[in-house]
């Protein structure tokens, strides 16, 4: 029996770990990747805005952070894949057959990017589907690109390549970008830029590596093939929360329901960080909503 098991290990699972321990609770975090540090991971960018700190990349501040916590006592299991949960009863199953026991239950799964789930999207990752604009420009230097996504990262994404690429063109179903206007300023004055608005790619084309995409551009209308050799996939993300489907009320886009103590419709479940914060995801956020759930966990719990 543990007194808190957190679940996730990205910005709010590590704080709402160290604060744990910092206040004296028996704690046990489980990640199910290999690594530490959850979205940070994908960040290529400089960080600036972590108040007080500036760091060149993702993997920088993950460093910061889980040397930050090296010091603290907690249990920290990688790699695990749960099994199954049961919220009301606070137990865990992981699929090693192993069962876990906790008096709170700390949700910190964050969000993950949303898929186009059309043929050719997971046969071409990594040969041709660009994970980062920023990260992997330079391979894709001189080549035809589509970044498919009307917001700020795919705006974002569409902005760093047309400045190596001879052509971008960029595919939004909706009727507007929404993008911020500085974003959609620049991408309308990009000479490299083309974009189609209400238009979809509905398949992923090529031999080994990405050949062509399919678009379309309006219903009705047939499907017509553009040669490209890089496809950037930016229509947002969704939350990590098939685990506790029917066991907690979600958002109409599956975001956990909170109330100000991070505390979910079931006494002693929490959920922090982007998993239950869909309109204002940020590092600091996650990091506060980490620190605030332990210790209105510590101050139920300790004398
Ligand atoms: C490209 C990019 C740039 C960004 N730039 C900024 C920025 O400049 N400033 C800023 O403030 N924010 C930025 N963000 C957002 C920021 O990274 C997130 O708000 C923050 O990482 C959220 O932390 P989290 O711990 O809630 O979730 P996550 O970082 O998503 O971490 C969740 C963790 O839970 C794990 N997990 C998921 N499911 C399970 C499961 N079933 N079992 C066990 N573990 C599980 C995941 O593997 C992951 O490690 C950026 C994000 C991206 C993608």
């Amino acid at each position: 029996m543990h007194d808190v098991i957190i679940i996730g290990a990205g910005p709010a699972g590590l704080s709402a770990a160290y604060w744990c321990d910092e206040l004296g609770l028996d704690t046990l975090v489980l990640e199910n990747t290999d690594r530490l540090g959850g979205q940070l991971l994908q960040v290529y960018n400089p960080i600036d805005n972590y108040l007080g700190l500036k760091v060149a990349n993702g993997l920088e501040l993950s460093r910061l952070f889980t040397a930050g916590v090296e010091a603290a006592e907690f249990d920290l299991w990688t790699g695990v894949a749960i099994d199954s949960i049961n919220l009301k009863a606070k137990r865990i199953s992981l699929r090693s057959g192993e069962q876990l026991q906790a008096i709170s239950i700390i949700i910190a799964t964050g969000v993950r990017r949303r898929r186009l789930g059309i043929p050719g999207e997971s046969e071409f990752e990594h040969k041709g589907i660009i994970e980062s604009a920023a990260r992997d420009r330079d391979l894709f230097a001189g080549k035809d690109v589509c970044v498919v996504g009307g917001g700020d990262a795919a705006a974002e994404n569409a902005l760093l390549l047309a400045e190596v690429c001879p052509t971008v063109t960029l595919v939004h179903r909706g009727k507007k970008l929404r993008a911020r206007r500085t974003f959609t300023e620049q991408l309308q004055s990009n000479h490299c830029l083309t974009i189609f608005l209400e238009s979809r790619v509905t398949r992923i084309l090529g031999e080994e590596n990405v050949e062509a995409v399919e678009i379309v551009r309006k219903e009705g209308i047939k499907p017509f093939q553009m040669a490209v050799r890089g496809v950037v996939i930016r229509i947002g993300v969704e939350p990590n929360t098939e685990l506790f489907l029917e066991q907690l009320p979600l958002d109409d886009n599956g975001y956990i329901i909170v109330n100000g103590e991070h505390e979910t419709s079931l006494a002693n479940v929490f959920a922090i960080g982007d998993v239950s914060n869909p309109l204002g995801p940020t590092i600091s956020g996650a990091c506060g909503s980490g620190a605030t759930a332990a210790k209105v966990i510590a101050s139920r719990m300790l004398p």
